[in-house]
């Protein structure tokens, strides 16, 4: 899933300055999961830019932003797209960047996309997987440090936690203490005797 958060209505109304006749994209996948781009969002996006005086001539939630087969196909969901001369996307980057590619109005994006992470047990995680574009989270007991540890390190700790918290984010838990009891519990520690080269670590 790819994680992102909503940007200030006030910095939407300030890129939209210029633009007016506006229709809406959400996304009912990621977005949606994180209440940034499904149907009660986007009726409230219409409804917020309509109050600031913008003309909103219709919206869509496509089921992924990031998957949008042709132009002609978002018109067949909502034919009022050809009014419009301004695009907002209510999605990751990567919806925005399709949708851009189909449209020939400016598009817009109301998001800030931050991260690849998931959902488990009804909780959002972020920050899971740095797309490396080569996966070795196995060494790692399954927690990925180039995704979750803010240094990047792969050779163990920087030794700056306190009480197991990480020292750049005190919210959270130092990575390489999990790393570190997870391989323990499966009496795997030994994978912790490779050492990362540098060449390995910037492939
Ligand atoms: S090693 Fe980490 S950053 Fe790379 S693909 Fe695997 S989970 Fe993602
Ligand atoms: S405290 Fe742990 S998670 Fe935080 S930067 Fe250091 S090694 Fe990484």
């Amino acid at each position: 899933m790819i994680i992102s958060s909503a940007k200030p209505f006030e910095e939407i109304l300030e890129l939209l300055k210029d633009e007016d006749d506006i229709f809406v994209i959400g996304c009912n996948a990621c977005a949606a999961k994180q209440h940034l781009g499904g149907e009660p969002e986007v009726i409230e996006m219409c409804q917020h830019l309509e109050e600031a005086g913008k003309h909103v001539v219709g919206g869509v939630i496509p089921s992924a932003a990031c998957s949008v087969a042709s132009f002609d196909s978002l018109i067949e969901k909502n034919p009022a797209i050809k009014n419009a001369k301004t695009i907002l996307v209510m999605a990751c980057g990567s919806g925005v960047s399709i949708i851009s590619g189909l449209a020939e109005t400016p598009v817009y994006p109301s998001n800030n996309t931050q991260s690849l992470g998931g959902r488990s047990q009804g909780e959002v995680v972020p920050e899971l997987c740095a797309m490396c574009g080569d996966c070795n989270i196995y060494y790692f007991g399954g927690i990925c440090p180039k995704g979750q540890c803010p240094k990047q390190l792969l050779n163990g700790p920087c030794g700056g936690s306190i009480d197991g918290k990480c020292e750049v984010d005190p919210e959270k838990d130092c990575v390489w203490e999990l790393i570190f009891r997870k391989l323990e519990k499966a009496g795997r520690l030994d994978l912790l005797e490779k050492v990362w080269t540098v060449e390995e670590i910037i492939e």
